[in-house]
């Protein structure tokens, strides 16, 4: 088995770095069998009928991916909250839901985005609550894509402002949230990205591996070949 795990490219039009890094990673691990990410994949994500030349240049290319008998598994981040399954069907992508236990190495681990672990961000997960509310969701759909596109503009920029006056450690894991979602899957290992803390962390008996984010100069991923997991970063350039 060789697995690639990763998350917070928060791609956008403005990363045409990270977009052809992705490419790149892509075409340079022909031999994938799998390829999970773990949310943020996006900047943001304003519906699966999204009709832009980037977001359809995405789309393309995780299905050639998918084409070459890759599997995909998808979670949805705190930015692309609204991934649906239409996305799914157009990249041959399992969506994934809030919390997924997969076999990793031999072991099962729970996959998470991350951002459900912060429960020390209360304002956060109020917000988290509302947005992923049915009918809030299907109400933000019935809008005209131009509308959701700007919506989701004032939305990032206010989660930038937000988390500009936000202290360190709120915006981190609350580890006592952490136990308790590995005892109530009950797992030894969780892998989630979001934080942008890339790290392996101990946690009593249990493993907690944090992905990294990409930025215009470096990427991150988890790679798992042959039961033997490692954290990587490569540059960008
Ligand atoms: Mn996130």
């Amino acid at each position: 088995m060789h697995r690639l795990f990763i998350s917070d490219l928060h791609l956008s039009e403005d990363t045409p770095e990270i977009e052809s890094a992705l490419e790149k990673l892509l075409e340079n691990e022909r031999d994938l069998d799998s390829l999970v990410i773990l949310g943020d994949f996006f900047e943001a994500w304003v519906g699966d009928d999204d009709d832009s030349d980037f977001v359809s240049r995405i789309r393309a290319q995780l299905a050639a991916c998918s084409d070459r008998g890759c599997e995909l598994m998808v979670a949805r981040g705190n930015r692309d909250f609204m991934l649906g399954e239409q996305f799914a069907q157009d990249t041959g992508a399992t969506l994934l839901g809030d919390e997924t236990v997969i076999n990793v190495g031999g072991q099962p681990t729970l996959l998470l985005h991350g951002d459900t672990l912060c429960t020390d961000d209360v304002d956060y997960q109020q917000f988290r609550h509302l947005v992923h509310d049915v009918a809030w969701q299907e109400d933000m759909m019935a809008k005209p894509l131009g509308e959701r596109r700007e919506l989701a503009r004032q939305l990032r920029a206010m989660s930038i402002d937000a988390a500009s006056n936000k202290a360190e450690d709120i915006m981190d894991v609350n580890q006592e949230t952490v136990r308790e979602r590995l005892a109530a899957n009950g797992v030894q290992r969780m892998i989630h990205g979001h934080t942008h803390r890339p790290n392996r962390h101990l946690v009593d008996k249990a493993e907690r591996i944090v992905l990294g984010d990409w930025t215009a100069n470096q990427g991150w991923c988890l790679r798992e070949r042959n039961d033997h997991l490692t954290l990587e970063s490569f540059a960008i350039s």
